[in-house]
């Protein structure tokens, strides 16, 4: 071939196409399908990297214009043929540069890298071992992964175990491990066969299951797989079956789960049974660590690796399985960050690429993919028991009548009396709110005034540590004003309940409990996430508060009992979802209770106990709650049954952006003759000030994806060649979670 087909390493859409260079006699051999090269760009010919995304005999310009490609990067390939078209794929889907998405698909590339890896001492006094083993504590169990693993890189311990190398260092001085560095890094973990872990017998769901999920691995049609399956019921077991069948296949595995719940537990699970085929990553690693990751998993020297979203892009070329765990996760669709993909629908156009089966796995499955199991689109799989038979009871408490009972407390009478007898017992409890800070918002009880912040628009919260306001968008912090800034009461309050104010009411109605606090303003320092998580699994506390981040994943014997304070809050989001994401997290808050040996209970105080969503939840009844659910989103058209696109406009000027708003609007109509387009706005969003850029949004509604993107971006293209484009920018997005 004469000319290589180039995408430059710069992300713009002026230059999201591709350009044609030469290839030089020197650099053939050394230059094939994804290779990164060096190229002169632009008036000044500056050096500038791209990649080889094909090959070409005739070129888009006259020949005299095409300048040689100067070097190659690396002597092989960084992105395969069917990577290419994947990048293709999501640079349409997600309507970005191809640069980009060729960037989220390869990782930086670091050569000159060193690893730090915790291993045992040559020399080990086994009565020094045997002595921090008998204890159950942090050290213990960062011994017996050491013990495990044999040789395991620190930034694994740090992110399993904590920030600090408190732990690493103590057993580092007692002479059990040393920390070495090396250049070459053996990369995953590397397994003591001593520790291998014998299998359980699979139930008959599971064994049921597997010979499900087997048959359709052979059928040359596959379709997705949701396992809908009750937290406990064995889920992961039946992963690791895959996986082995995929293994002994000489085939590879990717298997995601929500960085949250990538804890030492899970990890372990996996490492005991496929020990050196199995890596892992997340946050706490290094560009250097991520890229030799990238490269074992591309050589093939691996053939498993568990991660949050972005392993989607581990480079196996043999892939035989996805597993995304948790699939109803929010976290697997980047909002943000461009390419804003979401982790299943790669992982589908992964799937039709390489052939390779797609296994979604939930307690409570979205709404989206129980439709599409519904609609024939994926095959479906349910798993009813918990494999040890015990469910926690759930019961629903109507706090309206507390109040009418004249019990103004946080507690429901009853359970204040069941977190009493926990702590005679002995036995743990964890107390569920969904938000943070102290109270939600200041107001004054005279004028009705709420402090709100200035940059954003939304009302501050109180912080009692702190003792001072801040604002939860742009991070700004106020001193708490002793009278009402605009009619001078001094009656100015904080009203609502956070999870500051529920560890204190807790610390009055228990004084003799133990308490710990998990929540956004706890966890802040680093490590001290997995600093509260192991302090409550060894006992330090009889109750846990927290919000969200205690929903997910953790997994704690002696919790027996589970409060919600207020199941309303995330009822009242005012988003369509708000329905599916209560009854989501209403079951994962109260699967926390009775993993171990004994009954759990949990108790959901609300004012609302009608609402369908707690009611199923209640029960346990996926179907019921899915089945009303997808009523109410056929009458109100939401997504299933349609596409909501959404489009926020922002600028530092309010009018401005109305201004352009409205334009775009005209536009849209305009374009809009047959009415297949549902236009709704353009109205200040619900958080209408951001940073003190104010924020505009519309929404366009249509079943047919494909045309909706293309009508919208279409708009959007033609408004920008109207207006001046410098103090305003554009967030596009396709069924962004929360709207
Ligand atoms: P899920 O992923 O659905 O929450 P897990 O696979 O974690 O469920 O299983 C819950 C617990 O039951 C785990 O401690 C697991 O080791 C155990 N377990 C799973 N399957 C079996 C089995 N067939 N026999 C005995 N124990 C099992
Ligand atoms: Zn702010
Ligand atoms: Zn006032």
């Amino acid at each position: 071939m004469k000319y290589a087909s180039i995408i430059i390493s710069i992300s713009h859409s002026d230059i999201d196409r591709i350009f044609h260079y030469k290839i030089p006699e020197n650099l053939k051999d050394k230059i094939s399908l994804g290779t990164r090269v060096i190229v002169p760009f632009g008036k000044g010919n500056k050096s500038i990297e791209g990649y080889v995304v094909g090959f070409s005999e005739v070129a888009d310009v006259d020949e005299k214009y095409i300048k040689p490609i100067l070097n190659v990067c690396e002597d092989y390939s960084l992105i395969s043929e069917r990577r290419i078209e994947l990048a293709m794929w999501m640079r349409e889907k997600y309507y970005t540069t191809l640069s980009s998405c060729i960037q989220c698909i390869i990782p930086k590339v670091v050569k000159d890298k060193k690893f730090a890896l915790v291993t045992l001492e040559d020399e080990v006094d086994e009565n020094e071992v045997a002595k921090i083993l008998k204890k159950d504590t942090k050290i213990k169990r960062i011994l017996e992964f050491i013990l495990e693993c044999k040789v395991i890189p620190s930034s694994h311990l740090k992110f399993l175990f904590g920030e600090s190398s408190y732990g690493i260092n103590t057993l580092v001085k007692k002479g059990i491990c040393k920390v070495v560095y090396e250049k070459i890094y053996r990369g995953s973990i590397d397994k003591n066969e001593n520790f291998t872990k014998e299998k359980p017998t699979l139930n008959e769901e599971q064994k049921k299951a597997c010979d499900f999920i087997f048959s359709q691995m052979e059928s040359e049609k596959k379709k997705p797989i949701l396992i809908n399956g009750v937290t406990g019921s064995g889920k992961t077991e039946v992963y690791i079956r895959v996986i082995e069948k995929v293994i002994e296949k000489g085939q590879a595995a990717i298997v995601l789960v929500p960085e949250i719940s990538l804890t030492a537990q899970t990890v372990d699970r996996f490492v005991s049974r496929f020990g050196s085929k199995v890596s892992f990553t997340h946050s706490k690693l290094s560009d250097g660590e991520r890229f030799d990751q990238w490269l074992r998993a591309r050589n093939g020297d691996i053939s498993v690796m568990i991660g949050a979203r972005s392993a989607i892009f581990t480079p196996f070329e043999n892939l035989g399985v996805i597993i995304i765990d948790e699939e109803h996760e929010s976290t697997y669709k980047s909002d943000q960050l461009s390419p804003k993909y979401d982790a299943r629908e790669v992982a589908e156009k992964l799937a039709s690429l390489y052939g390779c089966s797609v296994i979604l796995g939930s307690a409570t499955p979205s709404i989206n993919s129980y439709f599409k199991a519904q609609k024939g689109e994926y095959e479906l799989c349910v798993l009813k028991n918990r494999v040890n038979n015990l469910f926690p009871s759930i019961e629903i408490i109507d706090m309206r009548q507390e109040l009418a009972n004249r019990n103004f407390s946080i507690f429901s009478r009853k359970l204040k009396n069941e977190i009493e007898e926990n702590i005679k017992n002995g036995e743990q409890t964890i107390l569920f709110l969904n938000k943070r800070g102290y109270s939600s918002f200041v107001s004054c009880r005279e004028c009705g005034y709420v402090m709100v912040c200035d940059n954003c628009d939304v009302s501050y919260t109180y912080h009692k540590g702190i003792n001072s306001l801040s604002c939860h968008y742009c991070g700004k912090q106020v001193a708490v004003p002793n009278i009402c800034p605009k009619c001078k009461s001094k009656y100015i309050k904080y009203f609502g309940t956070g999870t500051e104010k529920v560890e204190q009411e807790v610390i009055k109605a228990f004084p003799e409990a133990r308490v710990l606090r998990m929540d956004v303003d706890t966890t802040q320092r680093k490590g001290s996430h997995q600093k509260i998580y192991e302090e409550f699994k060894v006992g330090n506390a009889d109750i846990l508060i927290g919000t969200q981040m205690i929903a997910k994943g953790l997994d704690f014997e002696n919790v027996t009992l589970v409060g919600v304070l207020a199941a309303d809050i995330s009822l009242h989001f005012g988003d369509y979802r708000a329905s599916e994401v209560t009854y989501q997290l209403i079951s994962q808050v109260c699967g926390r209770a009775g993993r171990g040996k004994k009954q759990g209970r949990a108790l959901v105080q609300t004012y609302s106990p009608d609402e369908y969503s707690l009611k199923y939840a209640q029960k346990n009844d996926y179907e019921g709650f899915y089945e009303e659910e997808i009523l109410f989103r056929q009458n109100m058209v939401y997504p299933p049954f349609t596409n909501i696109f959404v489009i926020v406009l922002s600028s530092s000027s309010e009018w401005f952006v109305k201004d352009v708003s409205q334009k775009l609007m005209m536009i849209l109509r305009h374009y809009n003759k047959d009415n297949i387009f549902g236009l709704l706005g353009p109205c200040a969003c619900a958080i209408s000030k951001i940073n003190n850029k104010y924020r505009w949004q519309i929404i366009i509604k249509c079943e047919d994806e494909v045309k909706l993107r293309k009508y919208s971006l279409y708009c959007v293209e033609k408004l920008k060649g109207k207006i001046d484009l410098k103090d305003i920018s554009f967030q596009l997005s396709l069924n962004p979670n929360f709207i």
